[in-house]
Order: C-alpha cells, then structure tokens, then sequence
C-alpha cells in the first residue's frame, strides 16, 4: 500500500528509484492500464506519473521522436493524485460531475507555450515530454485539436 504522495514508484516498471515526473490532466486516466474504475472527474488537481531513468530514455523517444503517448501502458495504480473527499461529493446536491475543463484548458495553454518554444535553449527535454503528453491525451479524447 502506498499511502504518501511522494513515493510512487515507476508507472511503467514499478522501480521505486525514479528520475523524472510529468504531470497529465485527470481525464487522461482513461487513457492509461487499470484506468476504467477510477472516476477521473473527482481527482483534483492534476495526475502525476513518475519514470525511472531508463523508461524515461524509451518515454523520451517515444513521445518526442515518434509523436505517441506512452499512457496505455502506464498503470494507473502507481499514479499519484488526489480523489475530491466523498462528504465534498455528498454535499453537492445533484452530486454533479466536477467541471475539469478550466484545469485541462490551463494545461494545454501550458503545453503551447512549451511547444512552441522547442527549440529554445532552456526548454527542456522533460517540459516537452509532458507537453507533447498533454496535447496526445487530450487529442486522443476529443478535447483538443490535433
Ligand atoms: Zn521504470
């Protein structure tokens, strides 16, 4: 069980020693293995993802080199995010569904920004990664244009 916020291990391999983490939106959840069951409008905030150095070199050329997200194969289990308190949920009288599009919108403006300064020195390799990951989840779902 793991119960920190800190400590998530490798969402591909499960190795705890880990060197890089991107942050995805929640609804990229359903993107991802084992990711059905998790109700991706309650999570709050954004989904983090940790990879240890080697996944890190295949996620790197994978995302940045052949333009595909690695998120179906990473495990939704060993993702790191926070599900909105249920007495929230029961308040909310028509237990209406969290609207996630001011996070997700914040994100893909984020991601433009990086993109579209690639090429730029101080851009650096892991901001693209989770650029390009935000823009294909996104993409893959509907809510962004290719
Ligand atoms: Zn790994």
């Amino acid at each position: 069980m793991y119960t920190g916020r800190t400590q998530q291990p490798c969402c591909l391999c499960d190795d705890h020693d880990t060197s890089h983490r991107i942050a995805v939106p929640p609804r990229a959840i359903q993107l991802m293995e084992n990711g059905d069951p998790i109700a991706w409008r309650d999570v709050v905030g954004a989904v983090t993802l940790e990879f240890c150095e080697s996944d890190w070199a295949v996620v790197r050329d994978l995302v940045l080199e052949t333009g595909m997200s690695p998120l179906s194969r990473c495990n939704v289990a060993r993702a790191d995010f926070d599900l909105r308190e249920d007495f929230e949920a029961l308040l909310n009288d028509t237990r209406g569904e969290p609207d996630q599009t001011e996070l997700e919108e914040r994100l893909l403006a984020e991601a433009a920004e990086t993109v579209a300064a690639a090429d730029d020195p101080m851009t650096e390799d892991r901001d693209l990664v989770e650029a390009r990951v935000v823009q294909l989840s996104l993409q893959e779902l509907g809510v962004a244009e290719p």
